[in-house]
């Protein structure tokens, strides 16, 4: 019997997908910039039948490429152009929120579930699930964990590692390991979910998880303020923390090049200040408690801020209406930037004291190799981290003779500034396939080669996402 009759004989023949029709949206992603070939899409809908197809493919020899919403920034979900093509285990099927411990702030969810879903079961128990960015509405957390995704809420929440308290995955060789776990503290030995989390489905099938869970604020206090420049932002981010401690659950930047591309290229957003101011932050405060005092509390910081020079406007949002019109221009930028031309997006992390320095010398770097080239920039400043984004329209694009080579080396140059400031060339979106040769050249080799071991004891024949994450043994 083929993999494939396999396959149907144990998902169903309606969970296994071969057309190209029906694979076109399963190979190529987000951005359009990474496409590959699969053997077929399988469609589990248990814990159960995810072993079985491991199993399934690792007797045909066949490698296996878990995805989730396919939202990757980096390639990482679709099939590699080199190699035999995959099996694309696709879980949306698996979407079941399995049960909301309330009192003990923790959830249990099957992998598929789209993150805006989990964040919603949470809020209906009075919880929160932190963990949110632009693509909520279509990632799923299994994804999500995949690439440990950072995103608004990192500043107060941490990122998805530090809100997953266990988890469960099917591994290479077809076994199950229960790891849901619901414990705040259990040492008992290595914390082996950190092997899963990050590891971009290179080590197994998360097929569930158990998530941490906060009291969910009932109050929020948002503002959208014009600071002098990014040194005066982050002086701004001091005095939010000195004054509103843990009550600050973002504070996110964009300059006026990235406001202007929302607006020109997603209906419906408004600019809360004119893109004629050069700087953008959105900050936001949140509690449990009285709206009223986080309101004020973030009035007279703005106002400290304004006397002092480091802000030039600022506007509080009014209603919820306006503070999710702020929050929706904040999480509209990928969406106008794909529309907009080619951005070479790179996902740069320095500490957040060298931010300032950071923008200066990269920016200088580009223009050393593109004299005038425009850069967009949207950063989660709290976290230090920058998209420093270096911009082609269309047709100045296509017009490159060496497109490939140009992009590489522009972000590199980016990437190398942030590596001598004591940073890294990817905060949150991962390694995919387009980063493992700047792996190669920034990561510690005996870090890589730790990674290797460990891959290698999880997956000796490499059937797990090959040509992702770890960088190639010859380059
Ligand atoms: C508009 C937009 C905004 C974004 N904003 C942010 C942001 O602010 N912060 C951020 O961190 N990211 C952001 N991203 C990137 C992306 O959304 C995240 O990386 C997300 O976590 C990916 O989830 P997914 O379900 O789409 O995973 P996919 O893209 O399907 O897969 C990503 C990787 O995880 C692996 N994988 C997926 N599911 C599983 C599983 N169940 N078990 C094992 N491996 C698995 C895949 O093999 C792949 O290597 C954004 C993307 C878009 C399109």
């Amino acid at each position: 019997m083929s993999l494939i009759d396999t396959l149907r004989a144990l998902l169903g023949p309606g969970a296994v997908l071969t057309e190209p029709a029906d694979l076109a949206a399963h190979v190529e992603d987000w951005r359009g910039r990474s496409r590959g070939a699969a053997a077929c899409v399988a469609l589990p809908s248990s814990t159960a039948q995810v072993a079985a197809v491991v199993q399934a493919t690792r007797s045909a020899g066949v490698p296996l490429l878990p995805q989730g919403g396919n939202t990757s920034l980096c390639g990482g979900a679709v099939p590699h152009a080199e190699g035999p093509p995959p099996v694309v285990l696709n879980l949306s099927r698996m979407r079941r929120i399995r049960s909301v411990d309330a009192a003990n702030h923790s959830m249990e969810v099957e992998a598929g579930c789209v993150l805006a879903a989990v964040q919603q079961a949470a809020a209906e128990a009075g919880r929160l699930y932190p963990i949110s960015l632009g693509a909520e509405g279509s990632c799923q957390i299994g994804g999500t964990i995949a690439t440990n995704a950072g995103g608004t809420g990192v500043l107060r929440y941490g990122n998805t590692r530090d809100n997953v308290l266990g988890l469960e995955v099917v591994l290479p060789d077809g076994r199950v390991w229960d790891g849901l776990y619901r414990l705040r503290k259990n040492n008992t030995g290595l914390d082996l979910k950190h092997l899963f989390i990050g590891a971009e489905g290179t080590m197994g099938v998360v097929t569930a998880a158990t998530l941490k869970l906060h009291p969910l604020p009932t109050a929020h206090a948002v503002a959208w303020m014009a600071p002098a420049s990014p040194a005066a932002a982050l002086q701004m981010l001091g005095r939010f923390q000195q004054n509103c401690g843990a009550q600050l659950s973002a504070f996110e930047m964009i300059d006026n090049g990235q406001l202007q591309f929302v607006l020109d290229h997603v209906p419906g957003r408004r600019a809360p200040l004119p893109p004629t101011h050069r700087w953008h932050v959105l900050v936001e405060v949140s509690d449990t408690r009285d709206e009223a005092n986080l309101r004020r509390a973030l009035e007279q910081v703005l106002a400290e801020g304004s006397e002092r020079g480091l802000i030039d406007d600022a506007v509080v949002a009014a209603s919820g209406a306006q503070r999710d019109a702020m929050w929706l221009v904040r999480h509209s930028v990928s969406e106008a930037n794909k529309k907009a031309g080619v951005g070479l997006t790179t996902d740069s992390a320095v500490p957040v004291s060298a931010v300032p320095e950071f923008i200066d010398k990269a920016s200088a770097a580009v223009h050393r190799l593109v004299p005038g080239l425009p850069i967009i920039l949207v950063a989660h400043l709290g976290d230090g981290n920058v998209h420093f984004i270096p911009f082609f329209s269309f047709e100045r694009w296509q017009a490159l003779p060496d497109r490939d080579a140009m992009g590489a080396r522009i972000k590199h140059a980016v990437n190398e500034v942030a590596h001598a400031l004591g940073g890294s060339f990817s905060a949150e979106h991962g390694i995919g396939q387009t980063l493992t040769q700047e792996m190669a050249l920034f990561k510690p080799a005996v870090e890589i080669e730790l990674m290797r071991s460990l891959k290698h004891l999880l997956d000796p024949a490499d059937l797990f996402n090959p040509h992702r994450l770890l960088p190639p043994v010859h380059p």
